[in-house]
């Protein structure tokens, strides 16, 4: 069954309520988290540091929210 609310969630990694389409977390394949742990994860998978992967967040986020 297929339906078309928002469906609200909240990140067990940064505890955050997100209404997007989660990602599944790499470490376990099952997690569902937020986009923004996604893009931290994806991020950290190939290298990038923490700071620098807060940077490429604001940048989305700027992106995103017009
Ligand atoms: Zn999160």
């Amino acid at each position: 069954m297929k339906d078309n609310t928002i469906r609200m969630a909240v990140c067990p990694l940064c505890g955050r309520t997100y209404h997007s389409a989660p990602a599944l977390s790499r470490t376990d394949n099952k997690t569902l988290i937020c986009p923004d742990c996604g893009t931290r994860q994806a991020l950290q998978s190939i290298g990038v540091d923490a700071d620098e992967q807060e940077q490429i967040i604001k940048t989305i986020h700027r992106h995103t929210q017009e």
